[in-house]
């Protein structure tokens, strides 16, 4: 099949998820941050996430990639296609849930409250798992070996390295609340883990 197509299907999938964040970032920046975990850990984790998302925009555009290409076939590409909208719904739905209580960083606004409800009703990060299931999707459409890939392992080194800091940093804030909240919910996959 013709690469043009999966190169297509991420740049649309790109600008989707971009469009998706933009107003809830705008929001939730309007909203004054009373306390900020960031350090060079947390920006050197948000500059790698950053280059595994550009990667691919960069296969898109440019043929630096072209030596690590395989062909391209129908039913990765349709398994990917279908990862990659159902990622974006649930980024969406956690986008909502989550309101202006968003940070690309570890913060807790003023007047934060903690969300239990919907997407958040039986996960504690959805969001995470909804880009753990856009990256699957890159992996499966991008006929390439470094750009398919890319997002997928940067963003899994962020999400470990930082999922206990965040936690750590939501029972500090919340207490039993959060502890409670966390003994009724999965990290990523409801009922498995
Ligand atoms: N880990 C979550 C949220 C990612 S955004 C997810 O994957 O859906 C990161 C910010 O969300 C953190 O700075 C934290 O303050 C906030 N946050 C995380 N879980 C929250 C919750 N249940 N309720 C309110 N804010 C939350």
């Amino acid at each position: 099949m013709n690469p043009w197509i999966a190169k297509a299907v991420i740049l649309t999938a790109c600008i989707a998820m971009i469009a998706i964040r933009a107003p809830h970032g705008k929001r939730s920046r309007a909203v004054k941050t009373v306390k900020s975990v960031r350090g060079v850990r947390e920006a050197i984790l948000l500059v790698l996430a950053w280059v595994g998302f550009l990667v691919p925009l960069i296969w898109v555009a440019s043929p630096a990639f072209s030596f690590a290409e395989y062909p391209l076939n129908l039913t990765p590409l349709l398994a990917g296609i279908t990862c990659l909208v159902l990622g974006l719904w649930y980024f969406y739905r956690s986008h909502a849930d989550l309101g202006t209580y968003w940070s690309v960083t570890l913060e807790i606004r003023e007047s934060h409250r903690l969300i239990t409800q919907g997407v958040y009703r039986r996960v504690r990060h959805p969001m995470y798992a909804a880009l753990f299931l856009y990256s699957i999707g890159q992996v499966l459409a991008v006929p390439n070996w470094i750009a398919g890939p890319s997002y997928l392992a940067s963003f899994a080194i962020l999400f470990l390295l930082r999922v206990s800091l965040e936690e750590q940093m939501m029972l500090d804030a919340f207490g039993n609340e959060y502890a409670t909240y966390m003994a009724q919910t999965k990290r990523l996959v409801p009922g498995i883990w």
